[in-house]
C-alpha cells in the first residue's frame, strides 16, 4: 500500500471478545473461515469480566449470610462469622483470569486470531488495528462491542459516583451505598451489599422499581428486601453529588440528602459505538445509538453485521451468543450442510439475582390481559420449607398466566430461592406450547417448592376483555 500499512485479508473480521463475538468468531473458524477478532480489554467481555460472572459469585457469597443466620433453627451452633471483602474480590480475579485464559484458548483452538487492540471501522471492508495501525480488508465484518454504563454526565458530582464498571474492585467495602436506578442491575447489588452487611439505599426516579415485570414480583421483592433493611427513596433522582468529610452526600431533586461511603448508577446501558467510525462505513443507527440491524443481524451495509448489546434487541449473554452462533452458522455454514436461521426471540427465560431471586418467562398478567380475551391466574404464595425451622420470614410467590381459551400457559414469575434454575426449565414447557392441562398432568416432585407448579388447581381468577 502507497502509505506503507500492511495489508491482511480474513473472511470475517469480529470487534469484541464477549459474549457474541467469541461464539461467532469460533462457529465460523470452525466452518473454515478465516477469521481475526480484536478485543481492546480482557477476552470474556462484560459478562465473563465485570457482568454476569463475578456477580453471580457476590451473590452466592452474600447469601451465606442467611445461612449462617438460619442454621441455628436446624440445630447448628454457629460461631461468629464476619465477612472479608478483600479475600473475595482476590478470589473473584482468580477466577475471572482464569476464564478469560479459557477464552483466549478456545479462540486459538478453532484458529481464530485474536488480537489485543482497538479496532475502528474505515469502510464496508476495512478495519484498523489501534495498537499496530494494521489495516485488515475483510469480506464480513461483525461488530460486537456491547454496551457500557450510562452516566449523567450533566449531573453535578457525577466524578464521585461509580458504576458496575468498578464496584467489583473496591478497595474497601461501603458501609453505606446508595444505588441509583431500578432495574436488574440496581436490585441485584442492594441485595449483595445488604447481606454483605452494608446499609443500602435504592434510589429510582419512578413509583416502583422493575418496570416491565409482572407487577407481583415487583411488589413481593420490595416487600422481602424492606424487610431486609434496604431503604427504597422512590420518584426522587440525584441533584447533585458532593464530598464532604464524612462521605459522600447525594441531594435529591425532591429535598433529601443521603450520606453514604459509595454511590452506585445502574441507570441503563447504552451500545457501544463512540469512536467505531460507524459514519465512514456509512452504518445506520437508531435513536439510542444502537446499531439497526434486520432479523438476520446484517445492517444496512450488506458486509458489515452486528450482535448482541450493541443493537440493544434483548441485553442477555444467551442472546449474544445465539445471534453470533446463527450468523456465523448463516455466513459460513452452507458447505457443511447447515441451512441460514435466525434467533427466535418469543419467551426468553430471563432471572434476576436478587436474595430473594427472580425466575420470570412469557408475558406479564398485565400483556396478557391486554393480548387475549380470557385470562385465568393462578397464583401461590407459601412459606419454604426451609423457613419453617429456620426462623426465616422467606415466602415464595409462583404465578401461572393461562390463556383461557386455549388453556396455553402465557407466562409464569417466580420469585423465591432457585427460581433462575426453574425458570430454566418452565422457558422449555413455553417454548413448547404446554398447556395448564399439561403442567396438571406432570407429577409432582415432592417436598420441593416446584411441585406448587403442577398441583395449582384452584383458580385465583379470571380476567375477560
Ligand atoms: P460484551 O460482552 O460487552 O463484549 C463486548 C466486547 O467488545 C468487550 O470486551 C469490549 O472490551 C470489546 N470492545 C468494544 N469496543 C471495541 C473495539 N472498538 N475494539 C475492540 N474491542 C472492543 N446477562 C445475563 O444473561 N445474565 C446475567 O446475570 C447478567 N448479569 C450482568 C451483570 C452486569 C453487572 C452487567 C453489566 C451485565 C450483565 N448481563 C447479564 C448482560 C450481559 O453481560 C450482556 O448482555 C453481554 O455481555 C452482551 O454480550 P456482547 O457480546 O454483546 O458484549
Ligand atoms: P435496566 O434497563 O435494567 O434498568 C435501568 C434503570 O435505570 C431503570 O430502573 C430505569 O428507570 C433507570 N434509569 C434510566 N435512566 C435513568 C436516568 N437518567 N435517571 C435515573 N434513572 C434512570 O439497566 P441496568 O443498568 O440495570 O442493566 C442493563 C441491562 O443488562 C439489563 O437491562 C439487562 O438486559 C442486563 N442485565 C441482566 C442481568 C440478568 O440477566 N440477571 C443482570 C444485570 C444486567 P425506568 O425503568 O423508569 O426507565
Amino acid at each position: 500500500m502507497s502509505d506503507g500499512r500492511k495489508e491482511d485479508e480474513v473472511d470475517l473480521f469480529v470487534i469484541g471478545g464477549g459474549s457474541g463475538g467469541v461464539r461467532a468468531a469460533r462457529i465460523a473458524a470452525g466452518h473454515g473461515a478465516k477469521v481475526m477478532l480484536a478485543e481492546e480489554f480482557r477476552m470474556g467481555g462484560t459478562c465473563v469480566i465485570r457482568g454476569c460472572v463475578p456477580k453471580k459469585l457476590y451473590v452466592l457469597a452474600s447469601r451465606f449470610a442467611k445461612d449462617f443466620a438460619e442454621a441455628r433453627g436446624f440445630g447448628w451452633q454457629v460461631g461468629e462469622s464476619r465477612h472479608d471483602w478483600h479475600r473475595l474480590v482476590g478470589a473473584k480475579e482468580a477466577e475471572i483470569t482464569r476464564l478469560e485464559g479459557l477464552y483466549a484458548k478456545g479462540q486459538a483452538s478453532a484458529g481464530v486470531e485474536v488480537v489485543k487492540s482497538r479496532a475502528v471501522i474505515e469502510g464496508p471492508n476495512t478495519i484498523r488495528l489501534l495498537a499496530d495501525n494494521r489495516v485488515i480488508r475483510a469480506k464480513h465484518i461483525l461488530i460486537a462491542t456491547g454496551g457500557r454504563p450510562n452516566r449523567d454526565a450533566a449531573l453535578p458530582g457525577i466524578e464521585h459516583a461509580i458504576t458496575s464498571n468498578e464496584v467489583f474492585d473496591l478497595e474497601e467495602f461501603p458501609k453505606r451505598i446508595v444505588i441509583a436506578g431500578g432495574g436488574y442491575i440496581a436490585l441485584e447489588f442492594a441485595g449483595i451489599f445488604r447481606l454483605l452487611g452494608a446499609e443500602v439505599t435504592v434510589i429510582y426516579r419512578g413509583a416502583q422499581v422493575l418496570r416491565g415485570f409482572d407487577q407481583d414480583l415487583r411488589d413481593n421483592l420490595v416487600a422481602a428486601y424492606e424487610k431486609m433493611g434496604v431503604r427504597f427513596v422512590l420518584n426522587d433522582t440525584f441533584s447533585r453529588i458532593e464530598r464532604a468529610e464524612t462521605g459522600l452526600v447525594g441531594h435529591t431533586k425532591a429535598g433529601a440528602r443521603i450520606e453514604a461511603d459509595q454511590i452506585l448508577l445502574a441507570i441503563g446501558r447504552s451500545p457501544n459505538v463512540e469512536g467505531l467510525g460507524l459514519d465512514k462505513a456509512g452504518i445506520a443507527t437508531g435513536a439510542d445509538g444502537a446499531i439497526l440491524v434486520d432479523a438476520a443481524s446484517r445492517t444496512n451495509i450488506p458486509s458489515i453485521f452486528a450482535v448482541g448489546d450493541v443493537t440493544n434487541r434483548v441485553n442477555l449473554t444467551p442472546v449474544a451468543i445465539r445471534e453470533g452462533h446463527a450468523l456465523a452458522d448463516t455466513l459460513f455454514g452452507g458447505a457443511k450442510g447447515i441451512k441460514p436461521w435466525q434467533v427466535d426471540y418469543a419467551n426468553i427465560p430471563t432471572a434476576v439475582f436478587t436474595t430473594p431471586e427472580i425466575g420470570t418467562v412469557g408475558l406479564t398478567e398485565a400483556e396478557a390481559r391486554a393480548q387475549y380475551g380470557v385470562v385465568d391466574l393462578y397464583r401461590t404464595s407459601f412459606r419454604p420449607i426451609r423457613a419453617t425451622l429456620s426462623g426465616g420470614e422467606d415466602k415464595v410467590m409462583m404465578k401461572i398466566l393461562v390463556d383461557g381459551e386455549s388453556d396455553r400457559v402465557l407466562g409464569v414469575h417466580i420469585l423465591g430461592e432457585g427460581a433462575g434454575e426453574l425458570i430454566q426449565l418452565l422457558g422449555i414447557a413455553l417454548k413448547m406450547g404446554a398447556t395448564k392441562a399439561d403442567f396438571d398432568a406432570t407429577m409432582a416432585v415432592h417436598p420441593t417448592a416446584a411441585e406448587e407448579l403442577v398441583t395449582l388447581r384452584t383458580r385465583t381468577a379470571r380476567f375477560t376483555r
